[in-house]
């Protein structure tokens, strides 16, 4: 099946209220090319010097998401265009993202991980740090970003059962701290292998890679 094919098959199972987030890390350009041609506007990538490139060469009415884990040092590069960061995880990130933001006099949105995967090497806050964080008086002041929801990753496991509770405890947090900041509107969980049951559990932004591009041949150099 083409890319195109692949979206629109896709989009057969994604209401429309769960926005589609392209995730082309490693894809050409012309493959890109081929979802927008689609429709598609919105994709994710997790390497800064791709991420910046890719923008530089394709259409400016992408939307780019940063989805991967970001260095303090390389938020510079992608401040005057990100539309998203998925992953923040610390004070000081976020600070050099505000920072980065009013020196190109924009807001630029943020999600908070949140670790819910049992493995260990998962990046991310817990839900007590997320609590913390948010009452931050220090966090509360920067005015260039905005903390627009939470995101997360399910172990990577076969057992459909721990990737639904999984899920879940992240969506019951997430309406728990939407009652009192009423800039929560997005819950980015579900990628190929678990979006269905990211969706069942009230995920509103899925991140697709291999069901829309096909699998990923990682020795293409990327970064
Ligand atoms: C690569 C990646 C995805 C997409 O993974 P697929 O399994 O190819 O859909 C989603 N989210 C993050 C954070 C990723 O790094």
């Amino acid at each position: 099946m083409s890319i195109s094919d692949n979206l629109k098959t896709l989009r057969e199972q994604i209401p429309n209220y769960v926005e589609l987030v392209a995730v082309s890390k490693t894809k050409q350009n012309e493959d890109i090319l081929e979802a927008y041609n689609a429709s598609q506007r919105i994709f994710g990538e997790n390497k800064i010097q791709e991420l910046a490139e890719k923008q530089e060469a394709l259409p400016k009415d992408i939307e780019w998401h940063f989805i991967g884990h970001l260095q303090t040092n390389k938020v510079k590069y992608i401040a005057p265009f990100v539309s998203l960061i998925h992953a923040v995880d610390s004070f000081k990130l976020l600070q050099e993202i505000d920072k980065r933001a009013k020196q190109n006099n924009r807001t630029i949105d943020c999600l908070l991980q949140v670790k819910i995967a049992i493995e260990e090497s998962k990046f991310g806050l817990s839900p007590d740090e997320i609590e913390e964080f948010l009452l931050l008086e220090a966090t509360q002041k920067l005015t260039n970003i905005r903390i627009v929801g939470l995101m997360g990753m399910a172990t990577n496991t076969l057992d459909e059962a721990q990737i639904k509770n999984e899920f879940n405890s992240l969506s019951l947090f997430f309406n728990k701290l939407k009652n009192s900041n009423p800039s929560f509107q997005i819950l980015s969980m579900g990628m190929s292998g678990d979006f269905q049951l990211a969706m069942e559990q009230g995920s509103n932004m899925i991140r697709l890679g291999s069901s829309i591009f096909g699998a990923r041949n990682y020795s293409t150099p990327s970064s």
